[in-house]
């Protein structure tokens, strides 16, 4: 990973911010700049000095992973070490990353006197296009997660219950060398599916059921994202017509990816197919997001979205349809956004299959 690179990035914002520093809090946009993997870290860059702070017990990882800053390990309060850093560096205008710093922490950081400029979305930006070491994770992410879903659909059973089989992928992805699991997985059994983002639990498996997971697996700290919905047993006609809309819509919305299209007609695209099947109100949330650092990430695919799709920028698409006392069927995958079009990371199958 380049974080010079990243850093003059960065730089380069600061006029357009009429700053002469920017301190960075948020943990993701921390690692992205520096490589810092600790779970408090700060950093703070002018044009020409960088400052790296955290606590005591990060001193060790952060003199390993942050070789050339500068290091100010602090005993107590973040706040307090960078206003004296700034008084000594002469700093008068410092942006700040206003989404994550708390009033609190807000009124402590201006106590010297430095004056405090929000901005917003500035490193997530820098966030959204891949580099090619990004995108090898990502790839090695949702390689665990393909590998997962093959195994552990081969293990489906009568009177296995939700936790159970969300406990089932979670190991098996950390078998297959997962640093850990993206997010809280999702298994949804028959009606259960009708819910978005079901929480496992002590419903059983039944013969007819259709069975909806949504999981990943982080990989230096890249995330992967997959949704499929397999039937157990053979479907109702209704769930099977459910399933190869979503398919359409999720199809409709690749074919729209490309370099400088919105997220706001992408969604569209996939959207208009679910419209014209007479589901539209069933389809209850946005197409995607982009996916890296963080599980949810910029650009955003939704309804009227003006996120610009930028060329290696990585998304979901993932659209579904959630029936209330029948069940929901979602379709979801991680997209790369090429100049002329898309090229889907995942390789586990989209079709319906039938156990
Ligand atoms: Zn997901
Ligand atoms: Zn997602």
């Amino acid at each position: 990973m380049d974080f010079a690179r990243r850093i003059e990035r960065l730089r380069a914002q600061l006029d357009r911010l009429e700053a002469d520093a920017f301190i960075s809090t948020s943990s993701p946009n921390v690692r992205y700049l520096t490589g810092f993997t600790g779970s408090n870290g700060q950093v703070l860059l002018s044009a020409q000095r960088g400052a790296f702070f955290t606590d005591g017990r990060y001193e060790r990882q952060a003199a390993h992973e942050v070789p050339d800053l500068e290091r100010f390990v602090y005993p107590a309060e973040f706040a307090v070490a960078f206003a004296e850093v700034c008084r000594q560096l002469g700093l008068s205008r410092v942006a700040f990353e206003a989404e994550d710093v708390t009033v609190s922490s807000h009124e402590a950081m201006g106590k010297t006197g430095v004056d405090l400029v929000p901005t917003r979305q500035v490193v997530e930006g820098l966030r959204w296009v891949k580099e090619n070491a990004e995108r090898a994770l990502l790839g090695d992410a949702q390689a665990i997660a393909d590998r997962t879903f093959e195994e552990i659909t081969g293990r489906l059973r009568e009177g296995l219950t939700e936790r159970e089989l969300a406990l089932d992928i979670d190991t098996t992805m950390r078998h297959l060398g997962a640093e850990a699991v993206s997010f809280e997985t999702i298994v949804a059994f028959g009606e259960n599916g009708a819910e978005p983002h079901h929480a496992p639990g002590d419903r059983s498996l039944r013969r007819g059921d259709m069975v909806k997971m949504d999981f990943g697996a982080l990989m230096g700290g890249y995330h992967s994202d997959m949704t499929r919905t397999v039937a157990f047993g053979e479907p109702s006609g209704e769930l099977r017509d459910v399933y190869e809309v979503v398919g359409r819509a999720q199809q409709a919305g690749i074919d729209a990816i490309r370099e400088g299209v919105t997220g706001g007609a992408v969604d569209e695209a996939s959207r208009g197919v679910i419209r014209e099947a007479g589901f539209d109100r069933a389809f209850k949330h946005g197409l995607g997001h982009g996916v890296g650092l963080q599980i949810h990430e910029g650009p955003s695919l939704r309804r009227g979205g003006a996120d610009v799709l930028p060329k290696g920028a990585v998304v979901t698409v993932e659209p579904g349809i959630y029936l209330d006392g029948v069940g929901g069927v979602r379709i979801e995958d991680m997209i790369e956004v090429l100049s002329d079009g898309a090229a889907p990371i995942p390789t586990a199958p989209r079709e319906l299959i039938v156990l």
